[in-house]
């Protein structure tokens, strides 16, 4: 039974008035480009699979975007980071550190590798990885061996790191590159929720080995389903491009295989949608900004709600909107959900967190009080870009 209670009246108002009466979705796609031209030569080539020009377009077109010298696209944003692990030199044993706050993706990829995610604590500005508390748990717990950074607890190597750009928050990614380098670990950023997300004038993605995308449907843009990898580097750009497309060894007609690949090539007709999709990107980077504003005149005149903000010296994609219950509402998220859901607003909680995940629930972890406190009192609220369209 849904408990109604003036303050969810409020909230429901305070939010219809931007997105107008229910139902309303999370987070629709739209196709109001080329998409369907660009489908349509695609079909009308016949080369919808493995060969075609789409891909290497949106191969370019991301690399221009982010400013990443490289971009390989492949199937999903988990065969992206699967890839990168493994050409980051993750092995069975190792351990990653990895959010507790993160879709599952980030740490099934590191057990794809063999080896074991971390949990790291979130902080509450921009819900990614709390630096200061994650170096002073690196400095209790490890210690460097030959120029690795290895768990004294567990005895084993912890290789790299993975921050997660939560909901296309940029983190604080000058602590976190100081970190990786003081702890010898190998950065790898998730920024498959952050397409268009820029950290103190340089996009996300960029600042270690790798950084990853997603263009599932539930994001910014999307390719159906489709991932990238951004690197800098080009022999890692080749390794990646190689490794994804089944080692295969270029010639006109044999098959060579130089060691065991993978089938993550990004379909063309899926690079089709996408160059289409990214050429809609800043219209949609702008009213999904045009849309927090608009939120944060109506919810902003609420007690014990406040609306996520961009963290400072940041240009956020406000993937997700997301709201955090304080004070007296604190202890209300399920309400909140019940109530904004049978209103037709569609809303949702954040992940569990995935180390209370079965498969999960034996890997080491630092404390993550900030990550369950959190978690018990945010959601996010109908973000399409196009409900930022009028202002
Ligand atoms: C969407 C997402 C991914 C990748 O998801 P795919 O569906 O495999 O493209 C990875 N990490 C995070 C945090 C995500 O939100």
């Amino acid at each position: 039974m849904t408990v109604h209670t003036p303050w969810l009246e409020d909230l429901v108002d305070a939010l219809t008035r931007v997105t107008g009466p229910g139902p309303v979705s999370l987070h629709a796609p739209e196709f109001t480009g080329n998409e369907w031209t660009y489908l349509k030569d695609c079909l009308d080539s016949t080369f919808v699979s493995s060969v075609g020009q789409y891909v290497d377009q949106f191969e370019a077109e991301l690399a221009k975007l982010t400013g990443a010298k490289y971009a390989v696209a492949v199937v999903n944003g988990t065969a992206a980071l699967h890839v990168a692990l493994e050409l980051s030199g993750v092995q069975r044993n190792d351990e990653v550190l990895v959010p507790t706050l993160t879709f599952v993706a980030t740490a099934n990829a590191v057990k794809y590798c063999g080896a074991t995610p971390h949990f790291v604590d979130c902080e509450t500005s921009t819900l990614g990885m709390d630096v200061e508390r994650l170096r002073m748990h690196l400095k209790r717990i490890s210690e460097i061996r030959d120029g690795q950074c290895v768990n004294k607890q567990t005895g084993q190597v912890i290789r790299a790191i993975v921050p997660m750009h939560t909901f296309g928050h940029p983190s604080d990614l000058e602590g976190l590159v100081k970190l990786t380098h003081d702890f010898k670990l190998v950065l790898i950023e998730d920024a498959a929720e952050a397409l268009g997300s820029v950290y103190q004038g340089t996009h996300v993605g960029v600042f270690g080995r790798f950084g990853v995308l997603s263009f599932n449907g539930n994001k910014t843009i999307t390719t159906g389903g489709g991932g990238a990898l951004l690197t800098n580097d080009e022999r890692l750009a080749k390794r990646a491009k190689h490794l994804t497309t089944t080692a295969k060894r270029a010639h006109p007609w044999e098959y060579f295989h130089d060691e065991v690949g993978y089938n993550y090539r990004m379909p063309n007709i899926n690079a089709a949608l996408g160059c289409a999709q990214l050429e809609q990107l800043p219209k949609m980077l702008q009213e999904k900004r045009n849309l927090y504003e608009r939120y944060k005149k109506s919810v902003g005149k609420l007690t014990g709600v406040t609306l996520l903000k961009e963290p400072e010296g940041c240009r956020s994609n406000y993937w997700l909107q997301t709201l955090m219950l304080n004070g007296v509402h604190q202890d209300q998220l399920t309400a909140a959900l019940e109530f904004t859901n049978a209103k037709g607003l569609m809303t949702r909680p954040a992940w569990n967190l995935l180390h209370t995940l079965p498969s999960y629930t034996h890997a080491p972890r630092m404390d993550l009080y900030c990550a369950q406190d959190l978690v018990q009192r945010m959601f996010n609220i109908p973000s399409s870009a196009a409900l930022g369209r009028v202002l």
